[in-house]
């Protein structure tokens, strides 16, 4: 079932016309799919609640950081998700929408001191911790505070995701997380932490993996660890074995959320513990996709551009990870197919900004479109806006959530105005 489909040759966005949407808001807009994100959302959660017997405490904690607009975090928390936080701002994001403190892990090797005490103060569920230093602050920090930090340690497990070197996290050359044999040490070292609480441990090493290999035998490491502590008299309560799961950008064949949970349950059932995952991409990656206009057109000597709207500022993963997005027009040719395919010709879709690097796609066919003509960026929902900037002076684009035949700009496109904002001559 595909939420983005052509009806009479025209791309629509659940019923949502793609063409009318973009009369409406302009262009570029990033469009997501409430009925896309709710599937993705329960795949997780059903399997979850399925194997109750196995694992009756779960929580399933989207990734911040992969999308963060209200809107759509505001839609996850009703259906029942907590959040996997990088940041006091994405915390202060969660709360905006009625999150519940209770329900968010705190990830990421630099938290501040002023993060701490924030999230203290909002009484989150964990702190992921990713080194002694931050460990020793926390505590520091707890303890001003009259609290007890509830704590998992960031298990580095040396591991092998495959997956681009920028989004590998797992490998003892990344700067993530603790060494199994050091993570050991710190846990039995609870009682020079007396506002510190042990309550997990967890693990992420990777982003886009295709292969569930590399995660169950990350499995397998924590709970090796969680076995070993059981003997040194140290209860763990939870184990977070992170994010990371791939998507299908264009030819990947990625195990489904079922499968990976279902592996990951057959790992851990004996374990009676209480089951955190972290999924971003995998939720809304592929409810997301970038439309844009087409501004002109351009041939060299040894290239056909096509010249969009939209640009590395506001979509930098094929800029930043070589990442591929394929892009589909709004509105598809006529023709049949043999004569399309003759239309069909090699082009880069690039962006105005004035970098060479300012790419959405590279050699890709597609029939010629003429200036104003639309074309959609797929896939385009995780790690899209969440990582746009204003580089050229580019306000930030609009963002709307279709839900059915309805839509709403849950971001409005950034005015002149705001691009200066806090600035004085
Ligand atoms: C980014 C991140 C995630 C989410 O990763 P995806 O690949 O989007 O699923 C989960 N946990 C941590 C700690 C992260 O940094």
């Amino acid at each position: 079932m595909h939420y983005f489909t052509y009806k009479n040759n025209h791309l629509f966005c659940e019923d949502v016309s793609l063409e009318a949407l973009a009369q409406k808001v302009g262009t570029p807009t990033y469009v997501y799919s409430q009925a896309t994100l709710t599937r993705h959302f329960k795949a997780y959660q059903d399997v979850l609640k399925n194997h109750r017997h196995d694992m009756p405490n779960h929580l399933v904690c989207f990734s911040v950081k992969a999308n963060s607009n209200l809107a759509i975090l505001k839609l996850l928390k009703n259906l029942g998700a907590g959040f996997d936080i990088v940041s006091q701002g994405e915390l202060y994001r969660v709360l905006k929408v009625g999150g519940n403190p209770k329900h968010v892990v705190f990830s990421g090797v630099g938290k501040t001191q002023e993060e701490m005490t924030y999230a203290l103060k909002k009484n989150i569920l964990c702190f992921n911790v990713e080194s002694e230093q931050e460990l020793i602050l926390l505590n520091q920090v707890a303890k001003k505070l009259k609290k007890k930090a509830p704590v998992s340690i960031r298990v580095n497990p040396d591991i092998d995701p495959k997956t681009h070197p920028y989004i590998s996290t797992g490998l003892k050359e990344n700067k993530f997380g603790i060494p199994i044999q050091e993570a050991l040490a710190l846990y039995q070292r609870s009682s020079e932490f007396s506002s510190i609480q042990f309550i997990g441990i967890d693990c992420h090493i990777g982003s886009q993996m295709l292969s569930l290999d590399p995660i169950l035998e990350s499995v397998r490491e924590l709970k090796k660890v969680i076995l070993d502590l059981k003997q040194k008299g140290i209860h763990i309560q939870h184990l977070n074995i992170g994010g990371g799961l791939g998507i299908p950008y264009s030819k990947e064949t990625p195990p489904s959320p079922q499968e990976y949970l279902k592996d990951v349950l057959s790992e851990l059932k004996d374990l009676k513990i209480k089951l955190l995952c972290e999924p971003g991409r995998t939720i809304v990656g592929n409810a997301g996709i970038l439309l844009t206009k087409v501004l002109y057109t351009k041939k060299t000597a040894s290239k056909n551009f096509i010249i969009v709207d939209s640009a590395m500022n506001d979509l930098i993963r094929p800029t930043l990870y070589d990442a591929h997005h394929e892009v589909w027009p709004v509105q598809r040719s006529i023709d049949t197919p043999r004569v399309e395919q003759r239309r069909m010709t090699s082009v880069d879709i690039v962006g105005p900004i004035c970098e060479s690097g300012d790419f959405l796609a590279k050699d890709r066919k597609l029939a010629q479109p003429q200036p104003s003509d639309l074309l959609v960026v797929m896939s385009a929902g995780a790690y899209g806006f969440s990582m746009s900037s204003n580089y050229n002076s580019r306000p930030r684009v609009a963002e709307a959530l279709v839900s059915g035949n309805k839509f709403k700009i849950c971001r409005k496109r950034e005015a002149l105005k705001d691009l200066i904002r806090g600035e004085k001559p």
